[in-house]
């Protein structure tokens, strides 16, 4: 398995390293390749997070921020990204975060405090 060829995108375009092609974005004209250095998000194929475009990389200009990992993604992505009220975009490092909506302070929650199966059980041969 090669990562020059690497099938089509959903338009039908062949996508990989080895596939000449112009930057996706509109009014752009900078030759790029379909390979993963130009995909959004840095991987062939849509996602959760980025579409299945390539674009030069003064078009895939928007860092998104998983805590674990860095992706490029273009800027259709980071509008979708923002306006769906799981990201926003920091406007401090111009980085787009998930935004956690389980910050409140919520105390931790106790109650589920199951018996333990074991206990009061001849385990330990206490029953002697
Ligand atoms: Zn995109
Ligand atoms: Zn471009």
């Amino acid at each position: 398995m090669s990562w020059s060829h690497c099938g089509k995108d959903k338009q039908g375009r062949l996508i990989g390293y080895a596939h000449e092609a112009i930057c996706d974005h509109e009014d752009c004209n900078k030759s790029i390749d379909r390979g993963l250095s130009y995909a959004c998000g840095g991987m062939h194929g849509e996602d959760e997070h980025s579409c299945d475009k390539y674009f030069c990389s003064e078009h895939l200009e928007w860092t998104l921020d998983l805590g674990d990992e860095y992706k490029n993604v273009c800027q259709d992505c980071m509008v979708s990204l923002t306006t769906s009220g799981d990201y926003a975009l920091n406007v401090e490092d111009w980085v787009i975060r998930p935004i956690n909506h389980n910050t409140q302070d919520e105390p931790f929650d106790f109650s589920n405090d199951d018996e333990d199966p074991w206990f009061g059980d001849d385990m330990m041969g206490a029953s002697g």
